[in-house]
């Protein structure tokens, strides 16, 4: 089971969260059939979209995370809800696989440039949209960027998937923000950047068999750090069928029409999950009396 982990230290100047999202990923590749780039660009964006969805306050808020870049990935995204539950997709998800020199995957490439929107939906009042450009395409630094620069957050952020080179399986997958909250002074700060300097990659962490609560511990080495919080997070999708024929019956008349008499029926998929529906003639008849 996937966890988060958040801590903060005891002077309240810097907080770092950690997730374990090892199933996340690995649920991920299979719903959607991912190349090993294209599981690895997801798998990191719904490790920082749990993380992400986790800190926000209000019980029924949502985060979204959309990258929309003109790399061969296309635009993928991921959304997550307050307790760090997330879904996602990819538009091609059997992109191909290309590495750096030093054999790993080269998730840059995947991505492309282009823009990151982020919205954060807290349930009442508008939304909040931030929209950044993708400044590496590695995720983590974009994470990292979209911080400092929408929110003046100063972040670290660390993300990692690691995926077996000859079953092309998500193995492990994980990732690491560390934020300093307003009052951190400069000694926090030379200590923090001094702790990110020596902090190995997320999937080195979690190979070695090092926990959530591990990494927030090394990234806050020599701090008094105490636990905030400790949950666990999922792969989870809400659709259901009423949710796709509240869809369908927001849908232009002449279209449902056509769908009865062109298509004899309608087939729809959730491109969260797969999950496919079907409605016959007869539902898409009830659907159109209704409206
Ligand atoms: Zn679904």
């Amino acid at each position: 089971m996937d966890k988060i982990i958040r801590c903060i230290t005891s002077d309240g100047a810097v907080m770092a969260s950690a997730i374990d999202s090892t199933d996340i990923a690995y649920i991920a590749s299979k719903i959607h059939n991912t190349s090993p780039v294209a599981s690895a660009a997801l798998g990191r964006l719904l490790s920082a979209a749990s993380i992400m969805g986790a800190q926000l306050k209000s019980s029924n808020a949502t985060l979204n995370i959309r990258f929309e870049g003109d790399g061969a990935l296309g635009a993928f995204m991921a959304v997550a809800d307050s307790n760090g539950n997330v879904k996602g997709f990819v538009t091609n998800p059997d992109c191909p696989t290309t590495h750096y020199e030093n054999g790993k995957l080269n998730v840059a490439e995947a991505v492309g440039a282009g823009i990151i929107s982020v919205m954060k939906d807290f349930g009442e009042g508008e939304p909040y949209i931030g929209k950044i450009p993708i400044v590496s395409g590695e995720i983590a630094e974009d994470i990292t960027n979209y911080y400092a620069t929408s929110e003046q957050i100063p972040t670290v952020c660390a993300l990692g998937v690691l995926i077996d080179k000859e079953s092309a399986q998500v193995l492990l997958s994980g990732g690491l923000l560390i934020q300093l909250l307003p009052g951190a002074d400069d000694s926090t700060i030379d200590r923090i950047e001094a702790n990110v300097g020596k902090l190995e990659s997320v999937t080195t962490m979690l190979a070695k068999g090092m926990t959530a609560l591990d990494m927030c511990k090394k990234a806050l080495d020599g701090f008094e750090v105490e636990v905030l919080d400790e949950f666990e997070v999922k792969y989870v999708c809400g659709c259901s069928k009423e949710k796709i024929r509240s869809l369908i019956a927001a849908m232009p008349e002449e279209e449902i029409r056509a769908m009865i008499e062109e298509d004899g029926g309608a087939q729809a998929s959730c491109r969260f999950c797969n999950k496919k529906y079907t409605f016959s003639v007869d539902e898409l008849e009830n659907i159109l009396n209704k409206k």
